[in-house]
């Protein structure tokens, strides 16, 4: 090898490997707020390309609120309102996503029968502090699971609350496939969800949603704890005119939860 190629080869190992190195394995990266989203803040603003480059693990939402997302194993997902869940390509936009580079430091087993509120307050005893965040994965065969996803919106757009009236609810029987989510602590309640916010995705990665509802008997828990916390706001001027002052937690809520 000459020196010009082996300086050569050595910058493009230097470029490849760089970016995974600067990425802490405990970051939580997060794109917008819940706050701009529950105001109708539904721009694309980032490229999955570039959430990728933050994460292989995470959930959010795509450009006009095209449906939830499930990011996986590096692998991303769109769960549509017509049921299905497609691929993600590296063009598409989200205005509101989570993701980090998934390590488990905690596992546990689910054993007992467990609806969801049972299971997060069953997993808030294990949490180690609830002073930090967390990324979580179950993987599991599940009794019941119930899921749903917005439809698309047009401009103007609505506020988040008044687009999820028309969201479309998915039911599952005895289904194989994995929540991903994350646990954020009581005191960021303006930049996200406080406590859990979770999705489903099945087995075959051909259907799920946002989790509303589960019946678990047997499955295996996974943790990640997160001391980072990463944000990249839009510079859109959507973002910049948004009034984000106002406190949406009883909204929050509402749109996040089962539907009574
Ligand atoms: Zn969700």
């Amino acid at each position: 090898m000459t020196s010009n190629i082996k300086l050569l080869s050595m910058a493009l190992f230097l470029i490849l490997l760089l970016p995974a190195a600067l990425a802490s394995s405990d970051a939580l990266f997060q794109t917008s707020t819940i706050n701009a989203l529950m105001m109708g803040d539904f721009h694309g603003t980032m490229s999955f390309k570039e959430l990728k480059s933050h994460g292989d693990f995470g959930l959010g939402t795509f450009n006009r609120l095209d449906g939830e997302m499930v990011g996986l194993d590096g692998k991303f997902y769109q769960m549509k309102s017509d049921g299905h869940a497609y691929p993600v390509n590296d063009t598409a936009t989200t205005p509101f996503a989570e993701v980090a580079f998934f390590k488990a430091e905690d596992n546990i087993s689910l054993n007992g029968m467990y609806n969801l509120t049972q299971m997060e307050s069953y997993l808030d005893s294990k949490l180690p502090t609830r002073n930090i965040f967390y990324a979580i994965r179950i993987d599991g065969t599940f009794d019941y699971v119930k899921t749903r996803a917005p439809q698309a919106q047009s401009e103007p757009y609505p506020t988040l609350t008044e687009a999820l009236k028309t969201q479309k609810i998915f039911q599952f029987n005895n289904t194989t496939g994995t929540v991903v989510g994350f646990w954020y602590p009581g005191y960021a309640k303006d930049i996200n969800v406080p406590g859990y916010h979770l999705h489903f995705i099945n087995e075959n990665r051909s259907a799920g949603g946002h989790l509303l509802d589960i019946k678990v008997s047997k499955a295996r828990v996974a943790i990640d704890e997160l001391t980072e916390l990463d944000m990249a706001l839009p510079t859109d001027k959507e973002f910049y005119q948004a009034d984000l002052s106002g406190d949406q937690q009883a909204a929050v809520n509402k749109a996040e939860s089962n539907p009574k």
